[in-house]
């Protein structure tokens, strides 16, 4: 199977959809640990980046990539804008110039995002932050090759996505609250759940 430009199409007006109708959960997150602002700034920014995305026709999944990264960075404010917004960006810029990406060459693609986001964010596994589901899904998908169970996929993000509940957040507003930080879920671990049960949810359609 290949990820081109109307799969990643479809993948952010999915993955926007559902940010929308989460946005007061993921709110309702960031209160208990943070400011409350991590559903509106995805909401705004995930529908800004429909918008663009919807407005031109793309023949490189790079540049898709480089337009949603860009339209994060510019209007997503808080600590997840920049993040994810340099993500796509670095994401982009491997898959530059290319009509189509293989699972391997997302999956590749995605890892500079991740590497973009600790470099930028200094955060590590277990700091309770996005990256708690990031990096284990990222390792799963790079097992897998082009032959990924996707089912397997979302749930591995789930399960670590709520593993973040146990941990003590060192890194973000919510280290703020040291051990009162435990027994919450983390906002960026959730959105970040969305983001790729949302892609393989697009994979599996694609699969068909
Ligand atoms: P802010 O914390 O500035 O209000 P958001 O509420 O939009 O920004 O995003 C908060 C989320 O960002 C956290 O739940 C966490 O997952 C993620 N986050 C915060 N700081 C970092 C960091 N240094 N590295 C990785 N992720 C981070
Ligand atoms: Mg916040």
């Amino acid at each position: 199977m290949l990820f081109t430009v109307n799969e990643l199409k479809s993948w952010f007006i999915y993955l926007n959809e559902v940010i929308q109708s989460k946005k007061s959960y993921l709110t309702d997150l960031d209160q208990a640990i943070g400011d409350g602002d991590h559903g509106l700034n995805l909401a705004r920014g995930f529908h800004e980046v429909t918008k663009k995305l919807e407005s031109k026709e793309y023949t490189d999944v790079g540049a898709l990539l480089k337009d949603t990264g860009m339209v994060l960075l510019s209007k997503v404010g808080g600590a997840s804008g920049p993040l994810y917004g340099s993500a796509f960006l670095k994401a982009a810029t491997v898959l530059q110039g290319k009509e189509s990406a293989t699972p391997t060459e997302l999956t590749s693609a995605l890892e500079a995002g991740l590497d973009a986001i600790k470099a930028r964010g200094k955060a590590n596994l277990t700091d309770k932050t996005m990256i708690d589901v990031w990096e284990p899904v990222l390792e799963f998908l790079k097992e897998s090759g082009d032959e990924v169970n996707w089912d397997e996929g979302s749930r591995l993000a789930e399960e670590k996505m709520n593993a973040t509940k146990d941990l003590e957040a060192r890194k973000g507003r919510a280290a703020y609250l040291g051990k009162r930080s435990i027994g919450h879920i983390d906002p960026g671990a959730t959105s970040s759940y969305y983001l790729f049960s949302t892609l393989f949810d697009v994979a599996k359609g694609v699969n068909k």
